[in-house]
């Protein structure tokens, strides 16, 4: 009843002659429905325990004082995991929104300098002394999207430009738009990506350095947003970098997404 699902390929026989090859994808189809249910629906399950757990953390740190110091640091340690565990289940439920394509509020016209500037503010305290952050970005560039999605992607590339730039140094965040698209790109000179692991960033829980991510604090799913995100934009996403020398995330949108002028755009929802 809930139909089938064909998957068809044509191929060029002889001169004249055309193959037609299909194959019923129905059952991979539907213990993929069923994966992402899975997922959609521990993620949410997992929410309201995290909850209680977090409201009594903040009352035992409320009278830690009292406590002995082994006790005080153990409870700065689970307040730590804890966001580590929250911001993850957000980002599941944020992936699986984005695969279910359920739920997602209407595109409309933002002013890109807004949604960097509320970017900006957000990532401030990551910042050290040795990091340089500017930002480039014309007054009158309009993007047509998902006020949120995009905020998350963005905010992404530019959260991984600091982390993985440990030591400092500068950070650009740009936007340019030409005829036939838009590029929104985060320039670091951090500490790069080994080529042979570009093509598997965007898969979920893919590091390429497994024991830095308990330090940075990531989750592992932050490209794998960006590539959803993109996907729903019709935009996509270019990665350049040199090991040791730094990377740049290139977002390109297409023209029919974008628009110059100064026409306020319509308020956006965050
Ligand atoms: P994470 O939460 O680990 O940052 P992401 O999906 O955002 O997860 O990124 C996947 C991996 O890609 C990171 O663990 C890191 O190894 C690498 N990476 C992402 N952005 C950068 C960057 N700007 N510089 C160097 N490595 C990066």
């Amino acid at each position: 009843k809930d139909g089938v699902y064909l998957e068809i390929q044509t191929t060029l026989y002889d001169k004249n002659d055309h193959l037609i090859f299909v194959r019923d994808v129905t059952r991979l189809h539907l213990l993929e429905q069923m994966r992402k249910d899975f997922v959609a629906n521990a993620s949410h399950e997992l929410k309201t325990p995290l909850t209680v757990i977090k409201g009594y953390l903040e009352t035992l740190d409320m009278f830690s004082d009292n406590l002995p110091t082994s006790m005080q640091k153990g409870i700065v340690n689970m307040s730590e995991q804890s966001e580590r565990m929250e911001q993850l289940i957000e980002d599941l439920l944020l992936l699986s929104r984005l695969e279910s394509n359920d739920k997602r509020e209407e595109d409309q016209w933002h002013k890109v300098a807004d949604l960097v500037q509320t970017i900006n503010k957000s990532t401030g305290a990551m910042l050290k002394e040795e990091h340089k952050l500017t930002f480039d970005i014309p007054q009158e560039a309009r993007l047509y999207g998902s006020y949120n999605e995009l905020y998350s992607a963005f905010s992404n590339l530019v959260v991984n430009a600091i982390k993985y730039s440990p030591d400092g140094g500068d950070i650009e965040v740009k936007w340019e738009s030409g005829e036939f698209n838009g590029v929104f790109s985060v320039k670091d000179t951090g500490l790069g990506i080994d080529p042979r692991y570009i093509p598997r960033l965007t898969e979920r829980f893919f590091r390429v350095d497994k024991g830095r991510g308990s330090k940075t604090g990531g989750t592992g799913l932050g490209l794998a947003i960006v590539k959803h995100v993109l996907l729903h934009h019709d935009a996509k996403l270019q990665i350049r970098s040199q090991p040791g020398y730094g990377s740049t995330f290139s977002c390109h949108f297409p023209a029919n997404r974008l628009r110059n002028d100064n026409i306020p755009a319509i308020a956006s929802n965050t």
